[in-house]
């Protein structure tokens, strides 16, 4: 099938039965909905599904506590927030994720200190921590890359040499274990997304978990404005300048099934992970993310691999891209590069930030090459590809070396 056409041309799909749909959900999710719907009890106030939600994932993890929040962008600042960061605060955040990571500082008046990351794991390399460090570090963010945890050890190092505080970015790694041990309770606090794409999700919704109880308080304070406690004679007393970020009980009670079904798929993904790993070893062009030994289990909350175009004909990634998604393989690129997103170049952060306030950096003179290489080479695939069988995985593989051997042939043509 060397010249065969590409579905992007006109021709049939490498794919030739469609992969595992995601959400996925049975009438487990249904009963809990309508059971939270005829209770009329839906806002945790009156409710039970949240805080028994809480309790379960943060058990699941291995921490004391948790707050369920909107989402995971406000997780990250109500943690910030919390931890007692603000102005003139510095957090160093990999240069290579999600934008939110970084705006998320912003949005509580930090700032942002951008680190590169390790070329195979795609997480904060823990040297460059260590080299953005100023008197004004406060705390180290790192992300665990599509489910693949950073090196706490390391980061967990540089953190108490430096008496700073680690907030696990684990918006994309539920159930992920370093050594053993799942992330949420290696650092000081972490934060979830369980927002759709994500490896469990009720549309929206994030947590915070930590081992501090006092921290989780505080979090509470923030995303409500008032303490836990609620004491009306002390109503006034107990309040501060906070915001609502409550999740309701509905997305709870469906998260608490979805937890139920995350360590079967998991198993699944990494079954279906490292043959393909195994598999695209084999293919020319293409470089799966890489895996430090002690990650123990790995979400997979996305499948990552650098693609080198020059082994496609130099076909663009983006086009690459296009092709997969025309194959049948839901496949996408991941993020700019933090520092070349148009709002990091010009500091457009207003109206919390003017351009030319002096505790931000000139992020368009910063260089983190190997984030700025994985912003263009690294092609994403939905992790619901790894929730069907071997032969979902075979033809996944076919897809990509049709397109490959299209793209040879047609260079020399
Ligand atoms: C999804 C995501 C977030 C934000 O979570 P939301 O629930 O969408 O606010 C943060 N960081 C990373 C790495 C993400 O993928």
């Amino acid at each position: 099938m060397s010249r065969a056409t590409l579905a992007i041309h006109g021709g049939s799909t490498a794919k030739t039965k469609p992969f595992p749909e995601w959400p996925i959900y049975d009438e487990r999710e249904a009963a809990a909905v309508v059971a939270v719907l005829e209770s009329r009890q839906w806002a945790q106030s009156s409710g039970s599904q949240v805080a028994a939600f809480e309790r379960e994932f943060a058990a699941y993890h291995g921490a004391g506590g948790a707050l369920a929040v909107g989402n995971g962008t406000q997780a990250i600042e109500l943690s910030l927030l919390a931890h007692g960061i603000g102005r003139g605060d510095e957090v160093i955040v990999p240069a290579f994720t999600y934008i939110a990571t970084a705006t998320a500082v912003l949005c509580v008046n930090a700032v942002p200190t951008l680190a590169d990351v390790d070329p195979h794991t795609y997480c904060l390399d823990p040297a460059a921590v260590e080299a953005a460090i100023t008197p004004r570090t406060r705390a180290i963010m790192p992300v665990h890359m599509a489910g693949h945890v950073t090196d706490m050890d390391a980061l967990n190092t540089v953190a108490r040499r430096h008496g700073l505080v680690v907030i696990e970015e684990a918006a994309i790694a539920h159930g992920s274990e370093w050594r053993g041990r799942r992330v949420g309770a290696l650092g000081d606090s972490a934060i979830f997304s369980f927002q759709a794409i994500k490896a469990m999700t009720a549309g929206e919704g994030g947590i915070i978990i930590s081992n501090n109880a006092e921290f989780i308080d505080r979090c509470f304070l923030f995303g409500n404005g008032r303490s836990r406690q609620v004491n009306r004679a002390a109503l006034g007393r107990d309040q501060v300048l906070g915001s609502n970020c409550r999740l309701a009980e509905m997305p709870a009670a469906m998260l608490r099934v979805q937890l139920q079904r995350l360590d079967k798929q998991i198993a699944r993904r990494e079954h279906n992970a490292a043959l393909l790993d195994q598999l695209l070893g084999d293919v020319e062009g293409v470089t799966p993310q890489g895996r430090d030994g002690r990650v123990t289990r790995h979400c997979h909350s996305m499948y990552m691999f650098r693609y080198n175009a020059a082994a496609f004909g130099d076909m663009p990634g983006r086009e690459f891209v296009e092709a997969l998604n025309a194959e049948g393989v839901p496949a996408f690129q991941a993020f700019t590069a933090v520092h070349h997103t148009p709002l990091f170049r010009q500091r457009s952060f207003a109206p919390r930030w003017r351009a030319d306030d002096p505790l931000l950096p000139d992020y368009t003179s910063a260089r983190h090459p190997v984030a700025e290489v994985l912003a263009d080479e690294v092609v994403c695939l939905h992790h619901r590809v790894l929730l069907g069988d071997e032969a979902d995985v075979n033809e996944l593989v076919g897809a990509i070396e049709k397109i490959r051997a299209h793209q040879a042939t047609a260079c020399v043509a």
